[in-house]
């Protein structure tokens, strides 16, 4: 490193000159995207080192642990020197290290299925349902309380539900505790808990000299009345974030901490990063089109440099198959680019394309994994029994779904030695075992003759067949019944498969492609032409050129987000409505948004959220009896108007303003704060207004039906 702060901060404007800078005391940077808040956060640790603050006295929180060795890497080179005694890493990695050095024994910490299968076993023994949905419900509102630091015998409950989820949460901890293990959160409360004993609140307290936080909006409370202790109300406390950004509080974060942070440290400066440098103008404007629908946030100031680009694109693809085709076509040309997407699922089209293209391309294994979803898993055991009826790993498998009444595992071992005997196909000793009932015997015959026609079939067809005439689709139905699980959610991985199998043509192929694609993405390449990743993960990271795909209703916002308490929606919603800012603020130039016609065999309505930013497309897309929460309203719209003694006055065609206050039917009371020309197929005027359960857009002409 050489010269003094001028060098680091020669390339940055003022305010993030300042920042860089800040003298003593704590500051609180706030700002868009693409703004320089990390880029600040990272020459301000490089600053402080020049300032001759010794690494181990440094701080530096992020929020992933792939965004902290990045950060490391690029400190290192800038630096010149190897910076090993510096911390940073995520709240999780830090605070280890910090109860480490403490002599703090950490025990084993317990494996997300350990806690499952723990969670699930005390729900069995209360007699409650047991399913994968209650039970993440649960492992959520608990990772929540802890959060929170709200430790069961603080819950106040009187209801019967919440008497009772207070004596789960009670029997996990007690659990953990005589197992002596820890989950995650434990990390956390128990570092807030360490800090409690006045020694060490002596060593640690003002231990390191600065502490600086990436990503602040999406801190919770635990970690922050730890950083409360850690930094002294007068000390070197750094953070950046970014309010629009939050995306977390379904685990707990708060983005008013970004508030309170000012109160409680003091003097607490503020600064203000106005200039977007990641992104084109026009990326720009779309982010803030949509991001002004949100109500509760705070105000601030956006400009761009000047880039001039391509207009974001709408794609309109007849279905997921088309969309990853269109996506792909455009990889050739060596443009750094990335793929987002709401949830996992939807990448399986996209892997799907690149692996048949053998195109090297990044994702997370837990993105990638449909293949290895348990419903999958079910229709491929048959798809290999067609292939190879001697499999006796894909027998048992299949063998109870749907039900056959072949319990136990007496019958494998016969059915293997009389195989090995006879020399007979295993599902014809089967359908042939002794001591068989007439109706087990008639179901057996019934298996070998469909795993028998299935051999004729292509891999669509099998699919169908498997789930029509073998009566997969009736047994997930009746799983689903049985176990209190959401039919739809049950289902879907079969739904993906069947749209997945049109693409090939015969099932050895489908089957060989499937093993290729649990290869390919269990290794990283080295120079991936594409990165898939959900919208979550792609916080804090920029590429030229984004593809935000299946932006469909009911996906964003995501049906299970909006299954909240009433009182609790319009947040849900606006939550959802940022996840898509961060999608739209990751590109650097060019921004495609895609919104197939179909998605698996059915006819999809785009996300409302598209109709916010000006989109004119889909007007002829019908929306399912299901989609009817997220549905535009198409008929009576009643106007109020705040400035006319009329209280309920009709939406005839009269003009409306913004500012009026308007009641409708299906949404309630609400105020207008957009009216608007609409273009494209749907030509007059559109009035966009601000219900409490999110911002709906309708269309001005509906009102002539009213009369
Ligand atoms: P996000 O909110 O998405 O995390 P951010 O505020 O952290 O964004 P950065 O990632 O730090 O923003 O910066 C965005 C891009 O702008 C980076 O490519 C960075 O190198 C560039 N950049 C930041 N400041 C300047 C500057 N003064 N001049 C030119 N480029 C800059
Ligand atoms: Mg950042």
């Amino acid at each position: 490193m050489q010269g003094t702060g001028t060098f680091l901060t020669a390339d940055l404007n003022d305010s993030q000159k300042a920042a860089v800078t800040h003298g003593e005391g704590a500051a609180v940077v706030f700002a868009g995207p693409g703004s320089g808040k990390t880029t600040v956060l990272t020459r301000r640790v490089l600053y402080l080192l020049e300032q001759g603050v010794p690494p181990e006295r440094l701080m530096v929180v992020t929020f992933t642990r792939a965004a902290a060795s990045e950060m490391k890497n690029r400190l290192a080179q800038a630096a010149g020197r190897s910076l090993s005694g510096l911390w940073i890493g995520t709240f999780h990695s830090l605070f280890l290290s910090l109860l480490r050095r403490s002599g703090r024994t950490v025990p084993r910490l317990l494996k997300e299925t350990e806690q499952t299968q723990w969670m699930r076993q005390l729900l069995i023994e209360r007699e409650q349902p047991a399913d994968d949905e209650a039970v993440s419900t649960l492992l959520n509102q608990i990772g929540l309380c802890k959060g929170n630091l709200i430790l069961p015998e603080q819950l106040k409950v009187k209801k019967e539900k919440n008497i009772l989820f207070r004596d789960m949460y009670q029997a996990y901890e007690s659990r953990k505790q005589m197992s002596g293990v820890w989950d995650y959160d434990d990390i956390l409360v128990e570092t807030y808990r360490l800090l409690q004993n006045p020694r060490q609140q002596s060593v640690w307290c003002g231990y390191w000299e600065h502490v600086l936080v990436d990503e602040f909006q999406d801190i919770n409370r635990v970690q922050f009345e730890t950083l409360r202790m850690l930094a002294p109300p007068s000390g070197n406390l750094f953070v950046v974030g970014d309010d629009d950004q939050a995306i977390y509080s379904f685990r707990g974060s708060d983005p008013r901490l970004m508030q309170e942070v000012r109160t409680w440290f003091s003097p607490c400066r503020t600064i203000v990063l106005s200039t977007n440098y990641r992104s084109t103008e026009s990326v720009i404007a779309l982010g803030q089109r949509l991001i002004r629908h949100n109500r509760r946030r705070q105000e601030k100031t956006l400009n761009g440099t000047g880039k001039q680009g391509p207009d974001p694109v709408w794609m309109e693809p007849a279905d997921e198959e088309e969309e990853a085709r269109q996506i792909l076509a455009r990889l050739d040309d060596g443009v750094e680019t990335a793929v987002l997407y709401r949830t996992s699922t939807q990448a399986r089209a996209m892997i799907d394309a690149l692996v048949r293209a053998d195109v090297p391309f990044a994702v997370a294994e837990g993105d990638a994994s449909f293949y290895r979803r348990w419903q999958v898993l079910d229709v491929m055991a048959y798809l290999r029994l067609a292939d190879n009826p001697n499999d006796l790993d894909a027998l048992v498998r299949i063998i109870n779904k749907p039900k056959r009444y072949l319990f136990g595992e007496d019958w494998m071992d016969q059915v293997w030695t009389l195989f090995k005997k006879t020399g007979q196909s295993l599902l014809q000793v089967l359908a042939d075992l002794p001591g068989l009932e007439p109706y087990q015997r008639r179901l057996l015959q019934k298996l070998a003759a469909d795993v028998a026609a299935l051999r004729g079939m292509n891999a669509s067809q099998a699919v169908a067949y498997i789930r029509e005439q073998i009566g997969y689709d009736a047994f997930l139905s009746s799983f689903a019944q049985d176990t209190g699980n959401d039919e739809s959610t049950v289902k879907e991985p079969v739904e993906e498969l069947a749209v997945a199998a049109t693409q090939f043509s015969g099932r050895d192929e489908l089957l060989h492609h499937v093993t290729k694609v649990n290869e390919v993405v269990s290794y990283r390449p080295e120079q991936p032409r594409v990165h898939l990743m959900t919208f979550h993960r792609a916080k804090g990271l920029e590429f030229d050129r984004v593809f935000l795909i299946g932006l469909h209703s009911m996906v964003l916002p995501h049906r299970r987000s909006l299954q909240v308490p009433e009182h609790k929606k319009a947040e849900a919603w606006e939550e959802e409505r940022r996840l898509l800012y961060v999608g739209i603020t990751r590109a650097r130039r060019e921004l495609f948004l895609s919104v197939s016609r179909t998605r698996q065999g059915k006819r999809v309505a785009p996300s409302p959220f598209l109709r916010e930013m000006g989109f004119a497309g889909g007007s002829d897309r019908k929306e399912g009896a299901a989609e009817e929460e997220q549905r535009r309203p198409s008929v009576s719209v009643s106007v109020s108007s705040s400035r006319r003694p009329q209280p309920q006055q009709k939406f005839h065609g009269e003009p409306v303003r913004v500012g009026d206050r308007i009641r409708h039917v299906k949404w309630g009371e609400g105020e207008v704060i957009e009216v608007a020309p609409i273009g494209g197929v749907a030509p007059g005027r559109k009035v966009v207004i601000r219900f409490s359960t999110g911002v709906q857009s309708l269309h001005y002409e509906l009102s002539r039906q009213l009369g």
